[in-house]
């Protein structure tokens, strides 16, 4: 059935000084038979949102365009009834307030972006959400160390059923192993007991969180709302979860790799952490007279780990503290790159160097030589702008944390049992705008597995994580995506009758969300899908759409737009945007009232990894001069929104190259950059720089065919 449509063209803001809005609402009437075209001087305000609402009633619309302000702002007004599908068309942030006013070219371009929605409307539907069967409000916690116990304890509070997995016989994790505890509290000048005995006896209280000790994950299948869990222990049990939090924790780093800083050379050289286990097992053990703490040992090296693990420093300025506590005769010293207390931790270290028992200097060691019972150490590049040497009976080691293997989730994904991890190693989020999100849908990493961070760092990480896991449980029963496309109902369809099984959409989802058969046919897990349209810019066949944007709808959109005949002298300019970072950029250079060329048609995408090479080959044929594409930025500390969207876009620019070789076009048609979302003020001079390009080329030789 014909969708009735209304549109309503708002002047205000500039808009109507900019252009004529009544030539645009002929395009409406004219060319669209749009029978209810309205121009209002405000539509935000009570009496547009009142003339939108009585036409709708009256007019018994079922689809309304609002061509006024960017469809990123004004969300709350212009929210109507769930039935009415709503399309909005940019003619403030990205016309008004960037181009040259009454200019025949601003015209135009208010003209064809009006066409662009119009075309849309007919070709997009209001989703129907997926919601999966039989989902659960449980969440799964692997891990029962201080990450995993304190994000049980805060889903127990939210009221959530949570079961809480640890391989081993107790829980308590590093925790169990500990004397004493850093200050994280006000007056931070005094160690405290670990907070794991006020955490078992917490979890004892909540009847609504299972521990299970000595159970291993044997696997895990389905997806967000439903994940099917083995757990084993003896016999198998089975659970159904809505969502997982990894807090697998972390792993000392390998000290046998630090001869060169004496360890295996003598008993007297040990780490940090086996430190603090002996002193926790026996507190009355005899001190050296001279101990000393090498800090970064094999951290922030490159021939080691690259990183500041954060946790060291404070854990041996906590070290030194209680052994200047347990025996006043021992004199400490710390040897460091930079002493890094993180926050109020600050006061800490402040405390400790009120001690004149307890030296600091930085510097490099140079040699470490082994002897019978003692150690000599000398350091190079002091801060006393000489090189000494040290003679200690103990040497500690504040080695760093490499993250614990999240393979023992055993996920039952094409893609491998553990989560994808960052180079170096630890589980994948997109640590700029979402943390915890890792690329497994429904599955949020918490703690030290997820980063390297000390323990008041992994409690608030547990609670971030925990609260992820619920509103991944909310969302899905609502059958809307999580981050970043959060609330979106559209999920992708596929027309499998027209299949190749050719593993595309299965290898190039970003989350995992296709299983496959033998043969290769993609089988969706829906709610573990984030929306990104990656696999519908994948498929060759062309099959995969979502109701609100698919194959069709843009390239309705593209077609949609009037090409002048090459001796206009008039290019066009298709500029594919991606939502995340390019279009809020492009707003806000027209927030800022930069002005670029008026050639440009812009259609927003989800990613840039959605575009489909039918799109580009459907933007020449109609005679479109060149094509510019706009997205995050490629890479390992990557800003794609969708893990790797903007890498597949210059991975496919081959395919696309080819499509321009096989009509014979010059490969400047078709260009791409990258984009931060504060990149606005570059806008203008990539945006005109390229429309030069293309005028250099000249047309496109496709334009009157
Ligand atoms: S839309 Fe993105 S996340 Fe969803 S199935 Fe396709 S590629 Fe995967
Ligand atoms: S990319 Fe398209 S044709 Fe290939 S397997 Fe996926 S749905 Fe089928």
């Amino acid at each position: 059935m014909e969708t009735k449509t209304g549109v309503f063209i708002c002047s205000g803001c500039e808009i109507g000084n900019c252009i004529n809005a009544e030539l645009t609402r002929n395009v409406a009437t004219d060319e669209y038979k749009v029978a209810n075209a309205v121009i209002h001087p405000a539509l935000c305000s009570p009496e547009g949102y009142d003339l939108i609402l009585n036409n709708i009633a009256e007019n018994k619309l079922d689809a309304v365009l609002i061509a006024a302000c960017s469809p990123r702002v004004k969300t709350n007004v212009f929210d109507f009834n769930e039935n009415i599908l709503l399309e909005r068309v940019n003619l403030r942030e990205q016309l008004a307030w960037c181009f040259e006013p009454n200019d025949e070219d601003t015209q135009m371009a208010a003209d064809d972006y009006l066409r662009m929605g119009l075309a849309k409307v007919k070709t997009i539907k209001i989703p129907t959400p997926y919601i999966a069967e039989n989902i659960s409000s449980q969440i799964l916690v692997a891990g029962g160390g201080v990450s995993g116990m304190s994000a049980a304890i805060e889903g127990a509070k939210a009221g959530y059923t949570v079961h809480l997995v640890e391989k081993e016989n107790t829980l308590g994790g590093k925790q169990k192993d500990m004397y004493k505890q850093y200050p994280s509290e006000a007056p931070f000048n005094k160690l405290t007991e670990p907070v794991l005995g006020n955490m078992l006896d917490e979890i004892k209280k909540y009847n609504n969180i299972e521990v299970y000790t000595s159970t291993a994950i044997q696997e895990i299948n389905g997806e967000p709302g439903a994940f099917d869990v083995k757990l084993q222990n003896g016999s198998v049990q089975e659970l159904r979860v809505g969502a997982v939090v990894a807090a697998m924790g972390w792993k000392p780093y390998n000290p046998n790799n630090l001869t060169h800083l004496g360890y295996g050379k003598s008993k007297n050289v040990i780490t940090i952490v086996e430190f603090e286990k002996k002193v926790k097992e026996n507190p009355d053990l005899k001190l050296p007279k001279n101990i000393l703490f090498i800090q970064c040992a094999g951290s922030r090296d490159k021939d080691h780990l690259p990183y500041c693990s954060s946790y060291c420093c404070s854990t041996s300025l906590k070290q030194t503290k209680y052994i200047r506590d347990l025996s006043p005769d021992s004199s400490v010293f710390v040897v460091y790159k930079d002493i890094r207390t993180l926050g109020l931790g600050e006061e800490f270290y402040k405390e400790v160097q009120k001690d004149d028992q307890v030296f600091f200097t930085k510097g490099e060691i140079d040699e470490v030589f082994v002897q019978e019972e003692n150690i000599e150490i000398k350091v190079k590049e002091t801060l006393l702008g000489e090189d000494i040497s040290l003679s200690v009976d103990l040497v500690i080691l504040a080695t760093g944390m490499i993250p614990a293997s999240t393979e023992d989730l055993n996920l039952n994904y094409r893609q491998g049992k553990g989560l994808p991890e960052l180079k170096y190693n630890f589980s994948d989020s997109h640590f700029i705008c979402f943390p915890y999100e890792t690329r497994r849908t429904g599955i949020y990493a918490a703690g030290s597995v997820r980063s390297p961070m000390d323990i008041s760092a992994c409690l608030e990480d547990a609670s971030g994580a925990m609260f992820k896991a619920i509103q991944c449980i909310e969302a899905t029963k609502r059958g809307e995506a999580v981050h970043p496309r959060s609330g979106d109902k559209s999920f992708p369809e596929l027309f499998m009758d027209r299949c190749a099984d050719c593993k595309r959409c299965t290898e190039e989802c970003p989350f995992g969300a296709y299983d496959e058969t033998e043969k290769g046919t993609p089988l969706p897990n829906t709610s573990r899908c984030r929306r990104c349209g990656i696999c519908l810019g994948s498929c060759p066949e062309r099959i995969i759409s979502f109701s609100d944007y698919s194959i069709n709808s843009i390239s309705a959109m593209i077609k949609a737009v009037e090409i002048p005949d090459e001796f206009e002298e008039k290019p066009r300019i298709l500029v594919f945007v991606c939502e995340n970072d390019a279009y809020p950029a492009m707003d806000m250079a027209g927030i800022k009232r930069l002005k670029y060329s008026s050639y440009v048609r812009v259609i927003p995408v989800r990613c840039l990894g959605s575009i489909n090479k039918v799109w580009i080959s459907d933007a020449l044929s109609c005679g479109y001069d060149g094509i510019l594409q706009i997205g995050c930025k490629p890479g390992d500390d990557y800003q794609c929104h969708f893990i790797h969207g903007s890498e597949l876009t210059q991975t496919r620019s081959e395919n696309f190259q080819e499509t321009l070789q096989s009509m014979m076009l010059e490969p400047e048609r078709i260009s791409t950059e990258f984009v931060e979302i504060t990149d606005y003020h570059k806008i203008p001079e990539l945006i005109n720089n390229y429309v030069e390009i293309i005028e250099d080329i000249g047309p496109n030789p496709f334009k009157d065919m």
